[in-house]
Parts: structure tokens; sequence; C-alpha cells
């Protein structure tokens, strides 16, 4: 067996997956429709140690219309636009909906006092960036007590819907500069044998065994003998345990309605998220587009910040429990919209957009992001 190390664990309470299940009824909720004011002298602070230096202005048109990016960082501009620029090396992206939907970036050098007319074409369409997925399922699971536990096969096709739904999300509001590839594995064996997560402090807080030998790792890499380190993200889905002991004896509950961690392989982070099907007091959940997201985004949401990528934050931390009031949205749909367009409002004085943008995903994939990067010390978050 290889020996794994647990290195993160976040856990997010099923109250907060019934609130994403109660506003995931609701629209797309990606329209950002904040007019907050931003200073288009966007300078680099790598290009303009002289005071003397003069911005420059710059004219960007093009037949396509969509949201300007400068440097990464989401402007509010649509074109035709006139910006003015510090002397040096500048990229300008654009993120395009509708028929000419996409991604469109190019770099431009920009000389002191030298004005330019810069045109977007669709030669400067970017290719999308691979984000790697393996979507993993078990129909059966087996309790601590020897109860057995079962989900349907219509069941697994909405779980599977349901994570297609939110990653396609992800490419969307991602302008498509990401693109992700999907694997999909029936485990036909019963999911391994559940242990109590360790810190929640909950006494029926179950999970599915994902680390320790005979669990989920174990049985990819060590019975399938797997390469898990070609994933970004890996999702778990397995049959929970029903809360009403009358409808089915097993007495262990799984008080959440996801779970993110991850593993390391190859110097750099692997994903893990298990969501399971819940049965509580007989009510069935299934789990929802976004809550893949919101589990997704505890895999990446820590290493952005050491690629000069600001997210919004919590105050636990994290970007998935942002409190999408704070910030002017509705919900959390709203929220994870606009952290993965960039264009989350900046606050406390700041110039700058938050959130990952196109070009953060475009840039970085998981592997990317956390290669030869650390990660925090073992920490475990309860919602
Ligand atoms: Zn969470």
């Amino acid at each position: 067996m290889k020996k794994t190390i647990f290195k993160n664990i976040k856990i997010c309470s099923l109250l907060l997956i019934l609130l994403c299940f109660i506003s995931c009824g609701s629209d797309d909720g990606s329209s950002n429709d904040n007019t907050v004011d931003i200073d288009t002298n966007v300078d680099d602070d790598t290009d303009t140690d002289d005071d003397t230096t003069v911005n420059t202005s710059i004219s960007i048109s093009s037949a396509l219309t969509g949201s300007l990016y400068i440097d990464s960082q989401y402007t509010n501009l649509l074109l035709p636009t006139q910006i003015n620029l510090a002397p040096g090396t500048h990229l300008l992206s654009l993120g395009v909906e509708g028929d000419d939907e996409g991604y469109y970036r190019k770099e431009i050098t920009v000389e002191e006092g030298v004005g330019q007319d810069v045109v977007f074409t669709v030669d400067d369409l970017a290719a999308p960036r691979t984000w790697r997925a393996l979507w993993i399922n078990y129909t059966t699971g087996q309790a601590p007590n020897g109860c057995q536990t079962q989900v349907s096969d219509d069941f697994v096709e909405i779980a599977f819907n349901n994570f297609m739904q939110g990653i396609e999300s992800i490419e969307r509001n991602a302008f498509r500069s990401v693109e992700w590839d999907v694997e999909r594995l029936n485990m036909t064996t019963n999911a391994p044998v559940v242990s109590n997560t360790p810190s929640s402090g909950l006494p029926n807080d179950w999970t599915i065994n994902v680390q320790q030998a005979g669990g989920v790792i174990d049985d990819l890499e060590n019975n399938l003998g797997m390469d898990l380190s070609e994933y970004d993200l890996i999702s778990i889905y397995w049959p929970s345990w029903p809360s009403d002991p009358q409808s089915n004896p097993c007495n262990y509950v799984t008080s959440y309605g996801g779970l993110a961690r991850e593993i390391r392989r190859n110097d750099h982070a692997i994903g893990i998220v298990e969501v399971p099907y819940l049965e509580v007091a007989g009510n069935r959940f299934h789990p929802d587009p976004y809550t893949y997201i919101h589990e997704w985004i505890h895999t990446i949401e820590r290493f952005y910040p050491n690629h000069d990528i600001i997210l919004p934050v919590a105050g636990d931390g994290t970007t998935a429990h942002v409190n999408p009031v704070f910030f002017g949205f509705n919900d959390v749909i709203g929220l994870y919209s606009a952290v993965i367009r960039g264009n989350v409002p900046p606050i406390d004085g700041s110039i700058d957009f938050l959130g990952t943008g196109p070009e953060g995903l475009w840039a970085f994939n998981l592997e990317d992001l956390s290669r030869t990067t650390s990660s925090a010390a073992p920490t475990v978050i309860i919602d």
C-alpha cells in the first residue's frame, strides 16, 4: 500500500447544502450589475519604479463584444475603449459570450508616449486549458455494522448529470478558457467501509474510507493500477446512510453534503471530493451542481494567492464559504460565477476585482497551481 498524506479536509454541513438546494432553483445568477468605477490607469509596479513614467494611451477595439481584462484583472470595461497603460508588457484579454464565445488574449508591449491601436480578432482565441476529472461511483455501500446501502442506476445518472452541469457552468463562466476532460468509472465493488471523520465532533459523522488502507485511493491505484497524478479532480459518489432507523437500521449517518480534501502525487495536489447520495428523514438528496462547484473551489482556493491572484475569503479562510450577500450577491450561484469570471466587486477601497478570472483558470490547472507549493498545515474545517 502506498502511504498517503492526509493534508486537508473540509466539511460542509448539510445545512449549507440544503441552502444550496434551495438557491439552485433560481436563475444562474451570473449577471453582476455592479457599477464600481475602476482606475483604468493600470499600473504594474514592476514597470513603474520611475515616478516620471507617463502612462500611454492605448485604444482597444474589436468586432467581438466582450469583457476586457488587463493583466488578468477584470476592468468592467467593454470594447471599444481607451485605457492608459504603463510602459512594459501587458496582457490584454477578452471574455466573449454568444456566437464567438471564447477567451481571447494577446500581449502587447507599451513604449512610453507611443500610442497604439489594438484590435482583437478571432485569431486571438486561446485554446482552452484542460482540467482533468475522474468521476467515480459506487452503487453499493456497507456500513461498519454490516448494513448494506444501495443507490439506483437512475440516481447515479442524476448525480453524474449534476456533476457535468456543475463543471459546464465553470467552463461557461470562464468563457471556455478551460475545458474539462472527464472520465467516468463505475465501481462494481462495495464502497469501502466507512470511518468516522475524526475531528468533526459529531457522533454520527461517518464517511467513506478514502485514504486509508482498503479505501478508494488504494482501490484505484493498487487494485486497478491507475495513475492518479494525471487528474486535477477526483469526485466520489456513493450511497450514504439513511438517518431514519425505521426505514433502514444502519444507524450510521452522513451529516454533510460534501467533503473536499487533497492528496499529493508527483509533488502536486489532486483535489478529492466526496459527494454522497443522502437520505435524511425519508427525503432524498442528490448532489447538486453547485455542491460540486463548492467542493471544487475548496480544492483550489488556497493556491491562488501563491500566484498573485486574490480570491474573496470568508472568516474561516475559505472562498467556498464566503457569504454572497457580503459581496452584493443574492446567492452562492451568483458569487461562484463571479469568482470564476474574476469580477467579484472590490472591497476596502481596493481597485482590484476578486476571483480566479478566466486567465487564472487558463494559466494554471490544479497541478500547476499546487506544484512545488506546499499547502497550509493540515486542518479540519466544519461548516
Ligand atoms: Zn464547504
